[in-house]
């Protein structure tokens, strides 16, 4: 489905991130995987897997939250891979707390990543993903709509990314270029790994399909709206939680 196609992941080592850029290599894609430096390792082992595929795949480092090292890696998949035509926005992370006990630090470092981080790679890639009428996916959550005791900081990021994804999709939907956002619920990954099994029981009660979903899952769904089947789909936020936001 995406033969010719290059595809930046960033947050690629793991996770949702990891399972994209598997799905995007069995559908043909061209692989551009980004993490953080302490990642390294992670990446090329999903190098070698993509390889082992039939697959291409280059791994850059770069900390999507620093402008500098964000333009530095969308000019190097300029000069190794020659285009960009789809950029998944998945790096993420939190720090929860209740805001009493929140510091500076925890809200600005889950600001910095989160949303500016969206900001850096879609500013620096817009030349390249506007020349090929490309696609744009945000990863937000159900958090950014709904909000989450302990996430104000996490929640004020992924909203933010809603109104990122619609106003760009205005911007830029006169150049054939879509741009939207999911909403995952709960997703078997590290990042919920850590929650208490207590609070992991009552998500589940209050899921009406009672389970998390799995990265292959949210893989799937942006595999679909990177490719032109979704073609007339352009600044929506596509929930993907079992039910959780009914
Ligand atoms: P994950 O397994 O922790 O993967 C996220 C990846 O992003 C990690 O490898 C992480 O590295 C990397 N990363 C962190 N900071 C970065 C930076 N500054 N630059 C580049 N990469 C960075 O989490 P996930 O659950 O797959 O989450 C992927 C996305 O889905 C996130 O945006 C998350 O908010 C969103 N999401 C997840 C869920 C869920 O239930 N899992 C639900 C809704 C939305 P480190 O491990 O070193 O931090």
């Amino acid at each position: 489905m995406f033969k010719d196609k290059v595809v930046l992941i960033t947050g690629a080592s793991q996770g949702i991130g990891k399972a994209t850029a598997l799905k995007f290599a069995e559908e043909n894609a061209t692989l551009a995987i980004n993490d953080i430096g302490g990642q390294e390792e992670q990446l090329k082992e999903l190098k070698n897997e993509i390889e082992k595929m039939g697959g291409k795949a280059n791994y850059y480092l770069a900390d999507v939250a620093n402008y500098e090292e964000v333009e530095k890696m969308i000019q190097s998949i300029k000069n190794d891979l020659g285009k960009l035509d789809v950029l998944v926005n998945n790096a993420g992370i939190c720090r929860d707390k209740t805001l009493a006990k929140m510091t500076k630090e925890d809200w600005q470092k889950v600001i910095d990543i989160d949303l500016t981080g969206v900001f850096n790679c879609t500013k620096a890639a817009l030349a390249l993903i506007v020349n090929n009428r490309g696609k744009i996916i945000n990863v937000s959550s159900l958090v950014g709509i709904r909000g989450n005791f302990g996430q104000t900081n996490y929640a004020a990021a992924k909203a933010g990314i809603i109104g990122f994804t619609k106003s760009l999709a205005k911007e830029i939907g006169r150049f054939g270029v879509t741009v939207n956002a999911i909403a995952p619920g709960f997703i078997e990954t590290n990042l919920t790994q850590k929650m208490p099994e207590e609070i992991k029981g009552m998500v589940k009660k209050f899921t009406p399909l009672g389970r998390f979903g799995k990265p292959e899952e949210v893989a799937f769904l942006i595999t679909f709206l990177a490719s032109e089947k979704a073609d007339f789909i352009t600044g929506s936020v596509v929930n993907i939680d079992g039910g959780l936001s009914l």
